[in-house]
């Protein structure tokens, strides 16, 4: 719940507007998961919150640490449904979680477990904000950076999404800052301008791998549905209204999108958006054949793009060994371990 949502239930209950903050508090900042441990609210608003509302964590059934520190974890929600989130350290002492929005995901992206596994429901904002709570305890350290970039498409869920948003970058709730949130997308104009009118400045990062027609269309199968320079218009609004860069996320395949020709594209297509490139190669998933150009060969790509866009990283896939990996994520993992 949002804390405007609180609110409006401590009124229901005859209790002053602050409860809804000190509520807020002990779940998002001390992680209590009983309303008796509220030890500053009066006993009788603890039993009136036990009956009207729920604490609920979705069940950790599996927790895997890679070699470089991120932590994939499997969750399940109150209906079975598995979904995974994971939770990326850095050396400058940043937390990531990357959180999904979907149980499965519709878009049907080529290289992608997920995409393969199909859709099966959207998650709600309290599944989604759940995870941010996840990722910490898994680390034993707060969250300072989120991602929408697990599993399923976050604009085909914008309500839900922008619920978690509002939770998330609340300084009364989670308290991450909008700076510090970013959005990823195949590319959805309608639902792009949407989400530029909500009043964080949440960063957008558009899922492009290819910025030829056809190759895309390929690798990207749900976005046939608008032209790449219909997405390219929407990505411009968005930056101009959120005054900040957008991010356009390109997964390099060998043999597929790694060309001078499709580094040309790619330059073409950022000329004039306020953006930055990132290049990461494609990481292995079992039974697709896709693999990641040569070290040699990606750094030649990223050479041609840095030409004309000099705001281009090639940056190194985290995860990978543990199928935490952009692309790795299915829900499918057995076994139960980890926290419960
Ligand atoms: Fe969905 Fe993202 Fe996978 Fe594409 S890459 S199928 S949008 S989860």
């Amino acid at each position: 719940m949002s804390i405007e949502e609180l609110e409006a239930l401590m009124a229901e209950l005859g209790q002053p507007a602050y409860r809804a903050r000190q509520t807020a508090a002990w779940v998002h900042r001390r992680g209590v998961r009983s309303f008796d441990s509220m030890t500053d609210l009066p006993a009788e608003l603890r039993a009136l919150l036990s009956e009207r509302a729920e604490l609920a964590q979705p069940l950790v059934r599996e927790s895997r640490r890679s070699r470089d520190g991120s932590v994939k974890l499997l969750l399940e929600l109150e209906d079975g449904e598995r979904i995974e989130s994971v939770a990326i350290p850095d050396e400058d002492g940043r937390l990531t979680a990357c959180v999904s929005t979907q149980a499965g995901c519709p878009c049907g992206c080529v290289f992608c477990m997920t995409g393969r596994s199909g859709y099966r429901r959207n998650l709600d904002s309290a599944e989604i904000v759940c995870q941010v709570s996840a990722a910490a305890s898994s680390a034993g350290r707060p969250v300072t950076n989120v991602v929408f970039m697990g599993m399923g498409e976050p604009l085909l869920n914008l309500e839900e999404v922008t619920r978690a948003l509002s939770v998330i970058t609340d300084r009364r709730c989670v308290g991450i800052g909008s700076r510090h949130v970013t959005v990823s997308t195949v590319g959805i104009p309608p639902a792009i301008d949407r989400l530029s009118g909500f009043r964080g400045q949440v960063g957008l990062a558009l899922s492009l791998h290819s910025a030829v027609e056809q190759t895309r269309r390929r690798l990207v199968p749900y976005s046939r549905r608008w032209s790449l320079a219909d997405i390219r218009e929407s990505l411009v609004r968005y930056s101009s209204a959120v005054n900040r860069p957008v991010t356009l996320e390109y997964c390099l395949i060998g043999g597929v999108n790694d060309s001078r020709a499709e580094a040309e594209a790619l330059t073409a297509f950022a000329r004039g958006v306020r953006a930055k490139i990132n290049l990461i190669g494609c990481n292995r998933v079992e039974g697709l054949p896709w693999r990641s150009p040569s070290p040699r060969a990606m750094k030649a790509f990223r050479d041609w793009v840095a030409e004309s866009c000099p705001v281009v990283t090639l940056r190194a896939s985290r995860g990978s060994d543990i199928s935490a990996a952009c692309g790795q994520l299915g829900g499918v993992s057995g076994g139960v371990s980890g926290s419960g």
